[in-house]
C-alpha cells in the first residue's frame, strides 16, 4: 500500500443480485432477490468498507475511482443506496486530480431503474451510469432471457436524458444468434439517438454451463456484425477506447483504463477480485475469497 500513496488506487464493489438469470450469464449472483439477504449484505459490505478505510487512512491512500457492477446494483433500493453512498463518501477520501463524473460509477438495468434513483446517486455524488441495455429488439431480448423489453430500454433511455446531469454509458451486445447486420445496426442507431457519451459494444460469448450455451452451441454466432458496428461508432465520433468500450472525446471510462494499465485495485463483494491481497484477523473474508451465500 504504501507505494499507492502518490497514485492512489480504484475500488470494484459486486452488488451480487439479480431478479432472473439471464441465459447467456456466468457472472456469480443470488436469484431471486430477498430482502434479509440483501440487508445482510449490505451490513456486510459497510463492515468492509469500514476496514479498507482504516487501512487506507493508515497508508493515506486515496481513492482514484469507486465502481459499482453487478448483479443489478439498481436493484438495491433508493434508500439503501443514500446509507451505502453516505458511508463512502464519509469512508473515503477521494484524488482531487479525478473528475468527480469518474469517481463513483454504477450499473444500472433498465428494467429496475427509477427517478428516485437517480436523484439519491446524484444527491450522493455519484457521476456514472452504465446502463445494461444489451438490445433494443423485443425478439433478441427474449432469446438472451433478459427482464427488460424494448420498452423498457427506451423508458431508461428519456429518464438518464432528461433528469440525468452526470455522464453515462450503455452496453449493446453484438453477434446475438441469427440476428442479422440490419437489425444490429438499428439497435447502434436507435441508441446514438440519444448521444451517449461511451458505448460498451460486446461480442456475446457464449459461456459453458448456461443455458444460452446448450441452446447455441452448434451455431456460429454472426461475429462479423461487430467490426461493421464499430465502423458505425468510429464514423460518429467515437473513439475505440480499448477491446469493447467506444467513447466521445473526454468520456472515457477511467474505472476500466485502471484495469487495463495493471493499477492497482481493491475488490468488495462475493464474485470482486483484487490485485491487492491482504488479509486480518477481525475481516477474515474480506479480499480473495468468495463469500457464502448463506452467510450474506
Ligand atoms: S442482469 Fe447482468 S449479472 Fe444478472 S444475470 Fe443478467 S447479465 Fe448476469
Amino acid at each position: 500500500l504504501e507505494s499507492l500513496e502518490s497514485g492512489g488506487i480504484s475500488l470494484y464493489v459486486h452488488i451480487p443480485f439479480c431478479e432472473k438469470k439471464c441465459g447467456y450469464c456466468d457472472f456469480y449472483s443470488l436469484v431471486p432477490l430477498s430482502s434479509p439477504i440483501v440487508e445482510n449484505f449490505l451490513t456486510q459490505l459497510r463492515f468492509h468498507i469500514n476496514y479498507a478505510q482504516m487501512l487506507f487512512d493508515s497508508h493515506h491512500v486515496k481513492v482514484n475511482t469507486l465502481y459499482f457492477g453487478g448483479g443489478t446494483p439498481s436493484l438495491i433500493s433508493p434508500r439503501q443506496w443514500d446509507h451505502l453512498l453516505n458511508c463512502i463518501q464519509s469512508s473515503f477520501t477521494f484524488h482531487s486530480a479525478v473528475s468527480p463524473l469518474q469517481q463513483i460509477s454504477i450499473e444500472a438495468n433498465p428494467e429496475s431503474l427509477t427517478r428516485e434513483h437517480l436523484d439519491v446517486w446524484q444527491d450522493r455524488g455519484v457521476g456514472r451510469i452504465s446502463l445494461g441495455l444489451q438490445s433494443m429488439n423485443n425478439r433478441c431480448l427474449t432469446s438472451l432471457d433478459r427482464l427488460a423489453s424494448r420498452e423498457s430500454n427506451l423508458k431508461a433511455l428519456k429518464l438518464i436524458s432528461s433528469h440525468w446531469r452526470g455522464t453515462w454509458s450503455a452496453d449493446l451486445l453484438s453477434s446475438i444468434p441469427g440476428r442479422c447486420w440490419r437489425e444490429e445496426e438499428k439497435d447502434l442507431i436507435e441508441l446514438l439517438g440519444f448521444n451517449p457519451p461511451h458505448v460498451s459494444y460486446y461480442h456475446l460469448i457464449l459461456e459453458e454451463g448456461t443455458p444460452f450455451f446448450e441452446k447455441h452451441k452448434e451455431e456460429e454466432l454472426p461475429s462479423e456484425n461487430w467490426q461493421r458496428g464499430k465502423d458505425l461508432l468510429l464514423k460518429e465520433g467515437y473513439r475505440w477506447e480499448e477491446v469493447s468500450n467506444f467513447a466521445l472525446p473526454g468520456y472515457e471510462g477511467l474505472h476500466n483504463q485502471a484495469y487495463w494499465e495493471l493499477k492497482s485495485y481493491l475488490g468488495l463483494g462475493p464474485g470482486a477480485h483484487s490485485t491487492l491481497l491482504y488479509n486480518h484477523e477481525k475481516s477474515p473474508n474480506l479480499i480473495g475469497k468468495r463469500w457464502e451465500a448463506q452467510k450474506i
